[in-house]
């Protein structure tokens, strides 16, 4: 197992993706490199004994898997989850609107983002494309990193109240980009977009922009002990999901990491966590519906996603007693409205995985009057039945578009996991 090499990787994963497709390529890239076959799903399947291989659906969520030296239905599956989305803002279509002389795009949400974080902050754009070759129509990926995009704040002078306040934000008026006072409008930046992907313009039919910061993640803190970076929710826990993977030695246990999209909407689309995504591909692994169905009930799944450090500025906001603290270790998330899977039997299961890796954790549960976000754990464990526990590394901002996060959480989940993919704890019952 690699030791201190994983965050340099981590932060060029997170620069290198600015949107869950481009997360999905960056991944399938490395299996690549590692031996992993990418089969697709329209084929059919006759994945042997320890193989590796891959299946992305819809580009932005991808299925990757190492079998065992046994069928799954006799060991089940070690599978981590995770979800490659994360909150932002959208180009509208027929987005163009002229503002006092600067051209702007309206803007849509995706999922929840801190508004007031996306302010003054050198926006770009990326995405893709819906090319049209004949009658067949394909998708392809652009990235744009030049600083094309700006959501201005107003001057503290026409906003005196906004420090005492709160920085306030109408999601639909104060959000359209700027991006030109010389007459440029939206098919500028699809000439841009068209160019940076080396298709004709003519030949483009449909494209999906999303706006990103550009400025690159990096260590910070005096000793380099602090993660700042847009999207570590929830990349991390992806990069971190396929690490334990390449880590895991040869094993009867078949393992799995499934990396959905959607998840910061609710997670039913085609190919989100609510999806029979992860379903027909351990159907087809197992063979049969008999086997499929006897994999499940001995299958076990880690849902990796950040969890909330307590806030050294906001501490009151936190429970008395579950304070996880950045680099203090993997937490464990508990909530007894179910909005996350981790159980008596489930936590004790992570908890051994941990200390058999000499890796301490820590657990989350919100306060009463502060009800808690969810996350793919519950939606997939409802669908298929698998044992489930919720964790993930502590962190602040989340939802910011900038993030901080913990360096030796990172190494310490990807231990963690490694040792679930073993398959050396087991679940009796
Ligand atoms: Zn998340």
């Amino acid at each position: 197992m690699k030791t201190d090499s994983y965050i340099p990787d981590l932060l060029s994963f997170l620069d290198s993706s600015p949107t869950s497709s481009w997360a999905v390529r960056r991944l399938a890239s490395k299996l690549d490199e590692n031996g992993f076959t990418r089969v697709e799903e329209c084929d059919s399947w006759n994945i042997g004994a320890n193989a590796r291989f891959y299946t992305i659906r819809s580009s932005s969520s991808i299925i990757a898997g190492i079998t065992g030296t046994e069928a799954c239905e006799t060991t089940g599956c070690r599978i981590i989850g995770a979800h490659t989305d994360f909150p932002g803002f959208r180009i509208k279509p027929e987005a163009d609107r002229k503002k006092e002389n600067i051209n702007v795009l309206g803007v849509e949400l995706y999922g929840s983002p801190i508004l007031a974080t996306w302010f003054d902050r050198d926006l770009s754009v990326a995405g893709t494309l819906a090319v049209r070759e004949g009658n067949t129509i394909s998708r392809r990926s652009f990235i744009i990193t030049k600083p094309i995009f700006r959501i201005a704040s107003p001057a503290i002078h026409i906003e005196r109240e906004v420090n005492k306040k709160g920085f306030r934000v109408n999601p639909e008026t104060n959000t359209p980009l700027l991006f030109s006072s010389s007459g440029a409008v939206f098919d500028d930046v699809l000439s841009l977009a068209c160019n940076s992907a080396d298709v004709k313009r003519d030949s483009v039919s449909g494209w999906s922009m999303e706006i990103w910061d550009p400025q690159p993640g990096i260590l910070g803190g005096i000793e380099d002990d602090f993660i700042f970076a847009g999207r570590l929710d929830n990349l991390t826990m992806c990069h971190a999901a396929i690490e334990a993977m390449l880590a895991s030695e040869e094993s009867q246990e078949t393992r799995l990491v499934s990396l959905f999209n959607s998840e910061e909407v609710g997670s039913r689309t085609l190919n989100g966590a609510g999806s029979a995504f992860l379903d027909t591909v351990i159907e087809r692994l197992a063979g049969g519906r008999d086997e499929y169905f006897r994999c499940l009930s001995r299958s076990i799944q880690v849902s990796a996603d950040g969890a909330h450090a307590v806030h050294p500025n906001y501490s009151e906001k936190h429970d008395p007693g579950c304070r996880p603290v950045i680099n203090g270790g993997p937490v464990i998330k508990v909530n007894a409205m179910e909005k996350y899977t981790s159980n008596d039997i489930t936590s004790a299961y992570f908890r051994t995985c941990a200390e058999r890796s000499g890796v301490d954790i820590q657990y989350f549960v919100s306060r009463n009057d502060m009800p808690c976000g969810s996350t793919i754990g519950p939606v997939t464990s409802t669908r298929t039945g698998i044992r489930t526990v919720d964790v993930g590394n502590p962190m602040l901002s989340m939802h910011s578009v900038r993030e901080t996060a913990g360096k030796s959480d990172h190494e310490a989940m990807i231990k963690v996991l490694t040792e679930h993919m073993k398959g050396a704890v087991s679940i009796s019952g």
